[in-house]
């Protein structure tokens, strides 16, 4: 008999975001039977980060095949590291193929969901009202534009926006671009335009350390063997996720890793070997250790930013007037195009959506201090809603989707308690959580994002957010649910 028709309670299911978490959780229901799910999503179509990103040289800079569906490989790649267009095609292809983009309600925004009488009544930005029993909040991390505080922002007589919000309506060819910021981004954007625009700009706050990587296509022969040869890509990926894991992942957290000197011994040379003149150079080595800002992966930004046409501006930023940016030295560098490459609230999380737990607590409240779930995806009080790439999840040195499979599959087990009827409600217990909580932050003072820097990684109180234990660890706590952890009710 399948666990399906053994089922003590049938679930309806939200799921909220229709990005990569969101379009892989309605696969995964499907799969494991749970049929009766809609997923709401604010924007006009799915996507994401990959349809929210669409400035000039948007690529992920973690290998295609690894930042693949584990059960889509996809042998039509063109490149180690693939275009942010590829990856927005490969997920409307995957959400067409798996029955996904019926389910979606685009332009929907979930307001607030209120845990009333034991299931989710949600209310929608369409001034519609739903129910679910469980609520899966796959909204993403990295989607709230951080927005600079820089005086005379709003007189700029250019055209001006956020790196996540590109105006493509906006020529660049013959114009005088400026860039704020020097996170990936912005070396992505200064790749892509340094050469191409009239006078490209570069204003540097804090400069990064660049481990330098390729990023060759691939061949119509290599990916017709791709085709032919699934396996040929299962190993490909197990090759490539070994090699991330054993030389990134293990490493940052673990300051003093030897693995952590080698990447340090690589961003220097890079450095060395790249920028010619000294005093540029000076201007582009970072005073803290490499990766404890998010690593930056780069093959042609030295190249880019040595460009004729560009200048790396360190003066600090006085006001924006009406012709460009103002700096200290009262010099005044002239644009038509000003884009803010300044990066994402990352706390944000399924906020603004107004979540209320069990007796009328609010999510907003409980994350006061800082946001935190028990192993990243479940917050005690706030039964049946689960997080994925919730707070502290091992974010930015992981390919996201494995670890939202991973999540995802852990989330479907504990459903399945409620399904099959050994329980209504499960919601980690506060001692777990905060078990969990002590225990993160400690191993965190280890890490590489803990060795005095600024980043998006830290947290309110300077404490590095990110999973601080091995990718192993995260799989094996995954792999079963420990039940003593929640409270079930
Ligand atoms: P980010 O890493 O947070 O960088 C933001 C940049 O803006 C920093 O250089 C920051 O300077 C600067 N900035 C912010 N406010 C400023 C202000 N008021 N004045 C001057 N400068 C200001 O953001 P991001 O580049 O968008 O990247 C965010 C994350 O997205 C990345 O770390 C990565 O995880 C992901 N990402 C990935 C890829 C990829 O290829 N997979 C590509 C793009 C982004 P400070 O350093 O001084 O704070």
């Amino acid at each position: 008999m399948s666990a399906a028709s053994r089922s003590a309670r049938p679930l309806r299911i939200v799921i909220i975001g229709a990005g990569m978490a969101g379009i892989l959780s309605a696969i995964k229901l499907r799969e494991a039977g749970f049929d009766d799910f809609v997923l709401y999503e604010k924007a006009a179509r799915l996507g994401g980060t990959w349809r929210e990103n669409t400035y000039p040289g948007i690529a992920c800079d973690v290998p295609a095949h690894l930042y693949t569906y584990s059960f889509e490989p996809n042998p039509d790649w063109s490149h180690v590291f693939a275009p942010g267009d590829e990856i927005q095609r490969y997920f409307e292809r995957v959400a067409d193929k798996y029955g996904v983009t019926a389910s979606i309600r685009c332009g929907v925004e979930v307001q607030r969901c209120e845990f009333i009488e034991g299931r989710w009544q949600l209310h929608l930005g369409n001034g519609a009202t739903d129910t679910a029993d469980i609520v899966i909040a796959a909204s993403g991390v990295l989607h709230h534009p951080n927005l600079p505080d820089i005086p005379g922002l709003d007189c700029f007589g250019g055209a001006s926006f956020h790196s996540a919000q590109w105006d493509h309506a906006v020529p660049l060819d013959g114009r005088r671009v400026g860039v704020i910021g020097t996170g990936s981004t912005a070396i992505q954007i200064t790749s892509a335009l340094a050469a191409r625009v009239a006078r490209f700009t570069l204003f540097q706050r804090t400069a990064q350390w660049i481990a330098p990587i390729e990023n060759p296509p691939y061949s119509a022969e290599e990916r017709a063997a791709f085709a032919r040869d699934p396996s040929l890509i299962e190993k490909l990926r197990r090759d490539i996720d070994k090699a991330a894991i054993e030389k990134i992942s293990n490493a940052v957290i673990d300051a003093e890793s030897p693995e952590m000197k080698k990447i340090e011994a690589m961003c220097r040379a890079n450095l060395e070997r790249h920028v010619h003149d000294p005093v540029l150079r000076e201007k582009l080595r970072p005073n803290y250790r490499a990766a404890c800002k998010r690593l930056i992966f780069s093959s042609d930004f030295y190249t880019a930013i040595q460009h004729p046409n560009a200048e790396l501006v360190t003066d600090a930023m006085e006001r924006v007037e009406a012709g460009g940016v103002r700096t200290r030295d009262g010099r005044l560098h002239e644009l038509d195009v000003l884009v803010l490459a300044t990066g994402f609230r990352a706390d944000r999380f399924i906020r603004p959506t107004v979540v209320r737990g069990r007796h009328g607590v609010v999510l907003d409240d409980v994350w006061a201090d800082h946001p935190t779930a028990y192993l990243s995806l479940s917050v005690p009080g706030f039964p049946n809603f689960f997080l994925l790439n919730g707070p502290n999840g091992p974010v930015g040195n992981f390919s996201l989707i494995q670890i939202a499979e991973l999540q995802i599959g852990y989330v479907l087990q504990l459903m399945t308690h409620i399904r099959d009827g050994h329980c209504r409600e499960i919601s980690a217990s506060a001692a777990a959580t905060r078990a969990f909580d002590v225990e993160r932050i400690e191993a965190a003072k280890k890490s590489i994002w803990a060795t005095g820097c600024k980043s998006w990684y830290l947290d309110r109180n300077g404490v590095p957010a990110s999973w601080p234990w091995t990718y192993t660890r995260f799989e094996d706590e995954m792999s079963t649910p420990k039940l003593e952890a929640y409270d079930l009710n």
